[in-house]
């Protein structure tokens, strides 16, 4: 045996891999091998390891196959044994297909080549044995064709030209006077290879290689080159998987379905990957190949009598009809399909999951080629594993760790109904920055979506970007759009906040706000024309398509219910409102973890008195704005602590820079000169005053309050009595307050010093007290860095990653459209830190800041409020450094929950 074995053996009923071995085999060979093992009946053959890529990746070709040489040739006489033919024989040829299979299923992505060890000789061998010229030249005509396009590189030149084979393909077919590849004849498809052949010389200049182990070294290089092109470089991207797992080869005797009306191929779910229904199913064709299925080339039937009658259903298909032109397998070749059916319930009993399977039937006997857990939409997730779970198949703890937390957005939003989407015209594509679906009319201003949306329109707000002053108009919308902006722009964060559907950053559409009109691609769009969105792939498509409700079936309580068994860390919301506060508490939500005040200061009645209050002179001023405000403040916290009676509220005091609330206009700045009875050129004055090179590194977060404490004043006091007024109606209020961007123990403890004080007058005022806490976030670096000073005097941290993702850093969160794009696509950064927490540094100042400051107060209660509260793998770091709770936006909770429970469990 050599030192490094490269090759695994697999055949008749034996392997020398098994399932488990998926990082070294790939999932396909791993699978084979595990078929194999449980007698399933697979055509025998043998697995080069991944790691023989990375190897060749390195080390080139000569090299590499100077290694694997002598295993590769003892794989293909063991293969030869078992079929008792031989490779490059001209009277009983050995056919292989070559594989690829990575450790992670990466379906369509690389190559496969088929009916390799085809050539002038082993046609004639086919054609005696098998007595069938016309399928010994389909299968030689098929291998050049792909040898000709993985191998040798005849590609269609551009997206808009067509593959050169099916070119020649169509002219023999129009010669002939045919429509279908299954009229032409034997002495069509041999002429058809005659021309390929030639296609292939006048291109590459070499003849098409006839020697069946240069075939087969072509291909296994052919097949580790894939795992470099584009497109599976570019889905390893979407999907997280590291360049450095390479592909394994997957080297197989062929089986063949294409040799008669006996014969055939097809592939089949083991339950309904969309809808999650117990029922077997999957589509095939008679007399065809491998790809022929998915290829689209010939419509495939269905295999269950049951799902063929569905189908002729849905395509209006009469019975009759139906039984004579489009039997289902089960129909066409009973004995076969009971076989088939055997085997996929033995699959699925054996994998506990799901099964997505290839099969072939040669001359009515039935061969596995592939078996691997079937991907699914996130309803059939939900339902599958609570299906599994009440057959008995899997415990609780397995269907927890079976959901991808991500998926369940999908039975949170509104869908678009399939019939609708059937028809749709895609306008141009943005980024999926909220999931769901939107249709609506345009509207370009934000008073214009409130004004339509009062009149009982539906509204998409289409914006070149939107700003905190939008708020309302998006509220309303049924769904956003902004030229401008990537996933983490205002639009995006306030939309994933509300739960609303949202398509960003689509830099065809030229807003023309003047106009109201917006040009994509030179096609105009006005005010009041109809378009969707389609939050979930970033599709923006032509006029009104129709939408469904989610159902929030029974099976997503239960798996919700499973995640509350099994959780250490509870979820809270970020809200700013009753109506997101109740949302999230219907999902679970357990508390607020973050309400920020500012929101409330964009309504109406709010903004000219908060006006007044910025733009006040002295204290004095401030103090008669601030009395206008607190009685409305205070109504504000009634309806929140409402809504989440029983459990805690963080509200925080006020955050943003001063100058966010004030009018930059004239009209606006006229108005506030007429309210506060001063001179406009007094107002615009102070207007210039509050201006700032860096706002969010200025006067804001708790610098406001120590400048000015009449505000903390007021906010506590609003706090306080709104709790203490529903007190007296029953209902209990748990106000914990928080005082924002912390970084010096002084500024917190001169904040308490205020709050301490606001809140014991009230208490005497009213003669009654509630339970409350004063704690403070943790989003500056020195705050982290002097925890243990901090928590001396905070009863709670609540981690605010956007900032603190902001200030370690650098990158300013306005700015980062510019370059953050462009650091991912060059690999300097993996992802998003403001989308997912950068655990190897900002989450270690929260780990540290944690550490330090339970060192001093062991009591100290610690969460998160930032986007990353929602984010699966942020979720569960932060189980592990111990947080008490995460804290996300209402429609994420599910999500939260479900991935803290799986970090409980794993
Ligand atoms: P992918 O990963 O893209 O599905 P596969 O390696 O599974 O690629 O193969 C592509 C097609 O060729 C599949 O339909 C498969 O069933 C078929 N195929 C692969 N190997 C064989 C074989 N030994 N005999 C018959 N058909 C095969
Ligand atoms: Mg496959
Ligand atoms: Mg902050």
């Amino acid at each position: 045996m050599p030192e490094t074995k490269r090759v695994y053996l697999f055949g008749n009923g034996s392997a020398e891999g098994n399932a488990n071995m998926k990082d070294i085999l790939g999932g396909k060979g791993a699978n084979l091998a595990e078929m194999n093992l449980i007698g399933v009946p697979v055509p025998p053959g043998f697995t080069i390891t991944a790691d023989t890529c990375n190897e060749y990746t390195r080390e080139g070709e000569a090299k590499t196959r100077e290694r694997l040489e002598d295993e590769v040739k003892k794989a293909v006489q063991y293969v030869e044994n078992l079929m008792g033919t031989s490779f490059g024989s001209n009277e009983n040829p050995l056919l292989l297909s070559v594989r690829s299979g990575s450790r992670a299923s990466m379906p369509g992505m690389m190559d496969t080549i088929l009916n390799l060890g085809m050539n002038d000789n082993a046609v004639q061998g086919i054609i005696a044995r098998t007595q069938n010229p016309r399928f010994a030249w389909d299968s030689y005509r098929r291998f050049v064709q792909m040898y000709g396009d993985v191998v040798l590189g005849l590609k269609p030149a551009s997206k808009e030209e067509r593959d050169p084979f099916e070119i020649i393909i169509e002219e023999m077919k129009t010669e002939k006077g045919v429509e279908d590849d299954l009229e032409l004849s034997a002495d069509d498809l041999k002429e058809l290879v005659r021309r390929f052949k030639k296609a292939v010389k006048d291109s590459t200049g070499h003849d098409f290689p006839d020697d069946p182990w240069e075939q087969l070294w072509g291909s296994i290089f052919a097949v580790f080159d894939s795992w470099g092109n584009d497109r599976a470089v570019y889905y390893r991207q979407l999907n997280d998987i590291p360049d450095d797992w390479g592909t394994a080869v997957n080297v197989q005797a062929m089986v063949f379905g294409n040799m008669g009306e006996s014969s055939a191929t097809g592939v089949a779910f083991t339950r309904d990957a969309g809808t999650g229904e117990n029922l077997f199913n999957g589509e095939y064709l008679i007399n065809a190949q491998g790809e022929d299925v998915v290829a689209g080339i010939r419509t495939p039937q269905q295999i269950t009598k049951i799902g063929s009658q569905r189908w002729a259903k849905l395509t209006n298909i009469s019975e009759e009809d139906r039984a004579a032109n489009y039997p289902s397998l089960e129909e066409t070749m009973p004995a076969a399909y009971k076989e088939l059916f055997d085997i996929q319930e033995k699959l699925e009993a054996h994998t506990k999951d799901m099964q997505d399977v290839e099969f072939t039937i040669q001359d009515g006997k039935l061969w596995m080629l592939q078996t691997r857990n079937g991907k699914r939409t996130g309803f059939a997730m939900v339902k599958v594993a609570m299906d599994m779970v009440r057959e008995g198949l899997i415990d609780e703890k397995t269907a927890l760790l079976r959901m991808e937390p991500n998926k369940l957005n999908e039975l949170l939003h509104p869908v678009f109904t399939p019939k609708g989407l059937a028809g749709a015209k895609e306008i141009t594509k943005g980024l999926p920055a909220s999931p769901g679906a939107a249709t609506g009319q345009i509207v370009f201003l934000a008073e214009d979506a409130e004004k339509w949306a009062a009149e009982g329109k539906k509204v998409v707000l289409c914006r070149v970007e939107t700003s905190p002053e939008d708020l309302r108009g998006m509220t309303v919308a049924n769904g956003i759009l902004t030229a401008k902006g990537g996933m983490t722009s205002h639009a995006a964060v306030v939309a994933r906040g509300m739960g609303k559907c949202c398509v960003s950053g689509a830099g065809n559409v030229n807003i023309d706000y003047k106009n109201r009109v917006m040009n994509v691609d030179g096609k105009e769009y006005k005010e009041g024309d109809w378009i969707s969105l389609n939050g979930s792939t970033g599709q923006v498509l032509e006029g009104a398509i129709d939408t469904q409700d989610p159902e929030l079936s029974g099976d997503f309580a239960q798996i919700m219910e499973l995640a509350e068994k099994y959780t250490r860390m509870y979820v809270r919301t970020n809200a700013d409102n009753p109506k997101d506060a109740s949302i999230a508490r219907n999902f679970g939500a357990k508390g607020i973890g973050l309400c920020r005040t500012e929101h409330m200061f964009f309504e109406e009645d709010k903004i000219i008195p908060m006006r007044e209050m910025i733009l006040a002179k002295n204290e004095e001023g401030r103090r008669k704005a601030l009395e206008k405000l607190l009685p409305l403040q205070k109504k504000d916290f009634k309806g929140i602590f409402e809504a989440m009676d029983g459990y805690p509220v963080t509200v925080r005091l006020l955050d943003p820079p001063l100058h966010e609330f004030v009018p930059h206009d004239e009209k606006g700045q006229m108005e506030m000169a007429r309210v506060m009875d001063i001179s406009y050129s007094d107002i615009h004055e102070r207007v210039e005053s509050l201006m700032e090179s860096n706002p969010m590194l200025g006067l804001r977060g708790c610098r406001l309050g120590n400048l000015y404490p009449e505000i903390t004043e007021m906010q506590t006091r609003a706090i306080i009595e709104a709790a203490l007024e529903l007190k007296r109606e029953g209902i209990k209020a748990i106000p914990e307050i928080m005082v924002p961007l912390t970084g010096i123990v002084y500024e917190f403890q001169a904040q308490k010093e205020i709050i301490e004080k606001t809140i014991q007058q009230v208490f005497s005022e009213n003669s009654d007290s509630i339970e409350y806490k004063i704690g403070t976030m943790i989003e500056i670096p020195r705050a982290a860095l002097t925890a243990h000073k901090i928590a001396k005097e905070a009863d709670f941290f609540s981690f605010g990653t956007n900032d603190l993702t902001q200030m370690t850093f650098g990158y300013s969160r306005d700015d980062v459209a510019k370059f953050l794009p462009l650091y991912i696509d060059k690999g300097i950064l993996k992802q998003d830190p403001f989308a997912v927490l950068d655990q190897n540094g900002v989450g270690q100042l929260v780990s540290m800041a944690v550490q330090n400051g339970r060192a001093v107060k062991p009591s100290l209660k610690c969460g998160i409020c930032g986007e990353h509260g929602g984010e699966p793998s942020s979720v569960k770091f932060c189980h592990r450094v111990g947080l008490n709770y995460v804290s996300c936006s209402p429609f994420r909770v599910p999500i939260a929950r479900l991935a803290a429970a799986q970090a409980a469990i794993e």
